[in-house]
């Protein structure tokens, strides 16, 4: 049995790998040089500095059921940081989010209790949180306990209702820092759910930790995985039409996996009329535009807690990142950019030439904006790093507009695989208990336009396989195949 799997990213490699372990004969056709979509590393900017072309932080893929049980989290040499992430909250002042809950707390003034009440309860649990953000919305998750815990603080901290909840600028921009990730306005539910998933893996065993040499570290681990079960990756292949591609025949069980827009499956022929209209209508969000910088040196913070801070979200007070994620919402930059940016190098020395350092940072921009963002993030960190400008030796930027041209799956620079609002989260692109099974024998559906969404987790693309592979009446628990 043949399946073929579009797109590298860490999606598509999961469904290979998961096939290849089931007995099929795999191969993966990428579109990009490089196999491994949001999870590769390249030399951006000058010999020697290896920056991350996509994510750069990995908290749910350190915790992800699938990297887990499939051996990949083993694999990878992880880093974990004492600091989780930090807010540059005005030059000179920052609020951290350490590893350590309680140092946390105790930073943060009057907001001691609260934080602890707010965050603790969910990086205690943090199995449950990952199996109620890591599946399809619909399913009933298996510890509703945890699923009941994170729904009562997403009310609150997706609304007005809970403005009132933490009292120091400090706690409130350290909050609205992560929940800023999702790219969508503030307070929002959809905004509530990921930040709060991500700011209890803040303060767990993992925290936010990232591979040694680069995301691409998650890639290899897959693909060498994939190779050693007989499967293969293509780089260099961008698949623009379905219908020309040989995948096989369904009716002999073999298997067509897109770890790609939705959109694609229309070139399908044979596309029920309904589903054809259910994939048009699958929206795309804002997007992200950004740059990596090959530095002289460490980026010389005002505060000097920064220097060993992998992640800073360069947002300023709860009210300016609000101000910065709204603006976007309305389809334009705000006037000071929240910006999300990651120093690797302060913990790694293997991404940058012995003293330099490299700096990974977007801006959220309005879908298909052609703005350069170089400026832009130059600007709000000197604000808050007097002197960066001049540590600066090359910079590598991607305006949303272009970053379709290196990932196809990007539409107009839409990092998340579509816009993640709280409709979009039950219909990811379409309503139902396996929205990776499309109504076309054998085709499925495998990328962060299907549940759990956005992050690297590999749990689409292994929710893909489990279908197509429970579809044919074969085993298809995670033990099973990784027995
Ligand atoms: C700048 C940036 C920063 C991010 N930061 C983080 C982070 O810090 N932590 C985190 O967890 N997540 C982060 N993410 C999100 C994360 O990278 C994605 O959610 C994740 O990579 C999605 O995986 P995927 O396999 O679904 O898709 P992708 O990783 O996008 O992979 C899709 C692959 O398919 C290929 N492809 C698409 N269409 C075709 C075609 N027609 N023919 C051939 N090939 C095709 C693409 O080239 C690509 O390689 C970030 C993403 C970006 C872009």
């Amino acid at each position: 049995m043949r399946a073929t799997v579009i797109g590298s990213g860490p999606n598509g490699l999961a469904a290979a790998v998961a096939l290849a372990r089931s007995g099929y004969e795999v191969t993966v056709l990428e579109a990009a040089a490089i196999a491994g979509g949001g999870t590769s590393t390249a030399e951006l900017t000058l010999p020697g500095f290896r920056h991350d072309i996509g994510s750069a932080v990995h908290p749910p893929a350190i915790a992800s059921p699938f990297f887990r049980t499939a051996g990949i989290v083993d694999r990878v040499d992880w880093i974990t940081p004492d600091i989780s992430y930090a807010q540059a909250l005005a030059p000179g002042r920052s609020a951290i989010a350490w590893r350590d809950l309680g140092r946390t707390a105790a930073g943060l003034g009057d907001d001691e209790r609260a934080w602890r009440r707010m965050i603790g309860p969910l990086s205690k649990h943090i199995d449950g949180v990952v199996d109620f953000t890591g599946n399809n919305m619909l399913r009933v998750p298996r510890d509703p306990a945890t699923a009941i815990r994170f729904a009562l603080r997403m009310l609150p901290t997706g609304t007005r209702l809970g403005r009132a909840a933490l009292r120091t600028p400090e706690a409130q921009a350290l909050l609205t820092g992560v929940l800023a990730h999702a790219n969508t306005p503030l307070p929002s539910l959809a905004g509530a759910a990921a930040g709060l998933m991500l700011a209890a893996h803040g303060h767990t065993r993992g925290g936010w930790g990232y591979p040694r040499g680069g995301a691409q570290a998650i890639a290899d681990a897959m693909i060498a995985d994939l190779e050693a079960n007989g499967g293969r990756v293509e780089t260099g292949v961008h698949v623009r039409d379905l219908s020309a591609l040989d995948w096989g025949d369904p009716a002999r069980g073999d298997l067509l996996m897109l770890d790609t827009t939705p959109r694609l499956a229309l070139t399908l022929p044979d596309v029920p009329a309904g589903y054809a209209r259910s994939l048009r209508r699958y929206a795309y969000g804002p997007a992200a535009a950004k740059v990596d910088f090959a530095l002289d040196g460490p980026v010389p913070w005002a505060d000097e807690a920064l220097a060993l801070a992998p992640t800073v979200h360069v947002g300023g007070s709860r009210e300016e990142t609000e101000a910065s994620e709204n603006a976007v919402a309305h389809g334009r930059l705000g006037a000071t950019p929240y910006v999300l940016a990651v120093q690797p190098s302060v913990l790694d020395p293997t991404r940058a030439p012995g003293g330099k350092q490299t700096l990974w940072a977007y801006i959220h921009v309005p879908l298909g904006s052609p703005i350069d963002p170089t400026a832009f993030i130059t600007e709000r960190i000197e604000h808050f790093a007097p002197g960066f400008r001049d540590r600066v030796l090359a910079s590598h930027a991607v305006a949303a507009n272009a970053r379709e041209a290196g990932n196809p799956a990007a539409i107009g620079g839409d990092i998340l695989g579509g816009a993640f609002t709280l409709a979009q989260a039950f219909r990811r692109p379409t309503v139902g208990l396996a929205p990776w099974r499309t109504p076309m024998r054998g085709v499925y559906l495998a990328g962060a336009s299907t549940p759990p969404g956005p992050g690297v987790t590999g749990m689409a693309g292994w929710h893909a396989a489990r279908t197509a592979l429970a579809d044919r009446g074969m085993p298809s628990s995670l033990e099973h195949v990784f027995a």
